[in-house]
């Protein structure tokens, strides 16, 4: 066995990886980014090396910084985890360079499936089906029209080089192509470097079920079965699972024999899943699955996989990676039980899934047997803006899909996350969700049941509200008890303050201004023998309120309620930025980002919904619109410039 690897990787796959390499025994050495200093894989890891500033680009993304830790630590081994350099030949090859081992395929096999076209070409020609569409070299937007139109819509457009969902627009109708087209190329640039595109029939009533295929150097290759990863939101898998649902023998066999062949086609080594789009308009059905790419790495999903075959895919990474056989055939294999995995993202349901960064002040999972997290952070850490803001992967492990996806529900229930909004409860709300359970779903459920799910603006949390008010009243009762000054008036305002404590002087109200969700609001706080009571106008609060949670945090408390989480603090004028406070008209940067484009100049007309800029981040594209009919007053930043989460981009004078 190799004695030592270097992880390539950060977050949560670093920390998984680590788990396994210290129970082979290998030495683990860790690579990071100046804003990964103190994270958790960081700690675990053997040895640490800073490799730069924290964007990718200039620390993960560099080979030659890791490679120099790499010689300079005496790594027997690199293991890319996924994304990143995970999918790069190069990479592959200066190990190979170097004599390290890359825990991986080799270069050759990453280069041949990694871009879409010629993947599907090379596939096609091993006899694998393929959606049909245009995977030529030529990208004239006239020219790519004209295929969108033979091919027929709904078409696809995916980028090339792609990845992760980005950079792949569904198109509709002939006169959306040219700007869909646009937008593509512009996300694809920026994300890969590459702005080419393919043309794919769009698959109606699409379920994404992908095959674990392992290969070895000594010419075996299995399959570990499938996952089903149909619950996507903007192409990104959101819930995955294995067995997938509805999945017959005859399927089985076939999408397996077609997944081997694909990896025997490119000489494949190690871990690699298939993805395979399956027309899901009758069922699951052998004659209806196609090749859609090969990723030459650990999936993001794999525990899934893990858990129903009971293996440790990245210990068989290693023993691979060290010219070990696997260490059984095909027909050992069987699979046993179901297993789900819900991405716990750092993330606003409610504001079209924006991530949302800052500090975790509590992280908190159940436990229990057939349940794994998964995860890269702890409470006290930070959600940043230059990585993926996922903060763990639940996984629920059970004898049946129904047990397996009521245990997974139970955990959400009970995790307990404070800081970003996350989309716990819309996971949550998947588990439970009718249709999805009785196996009636595609790629599109999630889309179509946006509002069921509850990821929509919802308003005001009241009862999260008054819960939040009265514990800041009972703390500032508590700082002033305690001898201090008082530190405002509004305590005092109901009663006064004598040796014993506060007396009351029967039933007083007043005013307590607070900041929820980062806006004013005015709610009536009385007083009577019985402490203090809150009424928030037009807001009924319903007493004796359960499944309440208040966490101390971020100048105030968040109160976690139902899996949605409402900040309050005391208004302090003082503090409070008047700047961004401003009326209706003003957007704003929904976060830290590029300003990619802007459409629109000052002066101009614009109706409500209008499309004005474009901002870029996590190499995802957020339209900014217009929030009122009205007319352009200001223009505060340039196309192409960096802007802050909450910077005023463009000002929206509202029509009479
Ligand atoms: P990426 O590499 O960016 O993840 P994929 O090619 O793996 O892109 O596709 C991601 C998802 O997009 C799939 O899981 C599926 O939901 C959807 N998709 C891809 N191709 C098609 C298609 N031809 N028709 C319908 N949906 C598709």
């Amino acid at each position: 066995m190799l004695d030592s690897v270097l992880i390539a990787n950060r977050g949560e796959i670093a920390c998984r990886i680590i788990r396994t390499a210290r129970r082979l025994g290998m030495r683990t050495i860790a690579v990071h980014s100046e804003a990964d200093a103190d994270a958790l894989f960081v700690d675990m890891a053997d040895e640490a090396h800073l490799i730069g500033p924290a964007p990718a680009r200039d620390s993960y993304l560099v080979i030659d910084k890791i490679m120099d830790v790499a010689r300079k630590s005496g790594a027997a081994s690199i293991h890319p985890g996924y994304g990143f350099l995970s999918e790069r030949a190069e990479f592959a090859e200066a190990c190979a360079a170097n004599g390290i081992a890359f825990v991986g395929p080799p270069a050759s096999a990453i280069r041949a499936m990694g871009l879409k076209d010629a993947a599907k070409a090379l596939v096609e020609k091993a006899g694998v089906p393929v959606v049909p569409g245009y995977h030529g070299d030529r990208q004239q937007a006239d020219f790519l029209r004209q295929k969108a139109y033979e091919i027929g819509f709904p078409v696809l457009i995916k980028a090339v080089a792609g990845g992760g969902g980005k950079g792949m627009k569904r198109v509709d109708k002939l006169a959306e192509f040219e700007e869909a087209l646009a937008s593509a190329q512009r996300e694809a640039a920026s994300a890969f470097g590459d702005p080419r595109v393919l043309i794919e029939k769009y698959v109606l009533s699409p379920r994404h079920v992908e095959i674990q295929i392992f290969a070895d150097t000594h010419g075996n290759v299995v399959h570990l079965f499938e996952r089903d990863c149909s619950l996507q939101r903007r192409h990104q898998k959101v819930i995955e699972e294995a067995p997938a649902p509805g999945m017959t023998p005859e399927m089985r066999e076939a999408m397996g024999r077609a997944a081997t062949e694909a990896a025997r086609a490119v000489g494949y080594v190690g871990a690699g899943t298939v993805e395979f789009i399956a027309d899901g308009r009758e069922g699951l059905r052998p004659d209806r699955f196609y090749f859609m790419e090969m990723n030459t790495r650990l999936q993001v999903e794999h525990p899934v996989t893990e858990a129903i075959t009971g293996l440790d895919l990245v210990e068989l990474q290693f023993r691979v990676a060290s010219g070990e056989a696997l260490p059984f055939v095909q027909a050992d294999l069987a699979p046993d039980g179901h297993a789900v995995e819900a991405r716990l993202y750092a993330e606003d349901p409610e504001k079209g899934f924006l991530p949302s960064t800052g500090r975790l002040w509590a992280l908190q999972f159940a436990e229990g047997e057939g349940i794994r997290i998964d995860t890269g952070v702890e409470a006290g850490d930070e959600v940043t803006p230059f990585y993926d803001p996922m903060i763990a992967k639940v996984i629920a492990h059970a004898p049946t899909r129904e047990e397996a996806l009521d245990k997974l529900a139970a955990v959400l229930r009970d995790t307990i996350v404070a800081g970003p909004k996350t989309n716990v409860a819309f996971l949550r709300k998947l588990c439970e969700a009718e249709d999805f359970r009785a196996g009636r779903f595609d790629t599109g459920f999630i889309d179509r049941n946006i509002e069921a799910l509850g990821a929509v603006p919802r308003g005001l949390d009241a009862a999260a509200v008054a819960a939040g008010a009265l514990m800041l009243v009972q703390q500032e009762e508590e700082r002033t008890a305690l001898g201090r000054a008082p530190h405002s008036d509004l305590v005092a305002a109901g009663g006064w303050w004598e040796d014993d404590g506060f007396q009351l002087l029967g039933r007083r109200h007043t005013g307590l201004p607070l900041l929820v969700e980062g806006a004013r609001l005015d709610v009536d706080l009385s007083f009577d023998r019985n402490g203090p009571s809150i009424e928030i106008p037009g807001h009924p609060v319903a007493p004796g309120e359960h499944g309440l949670m208040v966490v101390e945090g971020d100048g105030g408390v968040l109160v976690l309620r139902e899996g949605r989480q409402t900040s309050v603090k005391l208004y302090d004028p003082f503090t409070v930025d008047l700047e961004h406070m401003d009326g209706d008209g003003l957007v704003k940067a929904p976060m830290h980002g590029k300003l990619v484009a802007v459409f629109v100049e000052a002066g101009q007309t614009v109706e409500k919904g209008q499309r004005l800029a474009v901002v870029e981040a996590m190499k995802m594209e957020h339209a900014l619109v217009a929030p009122c009919d009205g007319v352009v007053a200001e223009i505060a930043a340039e196309a192409g410039a960096q802007v802050a989460e909450g910077a005023r981009v463009v000002l929206i004078r509202a029509a009479e």
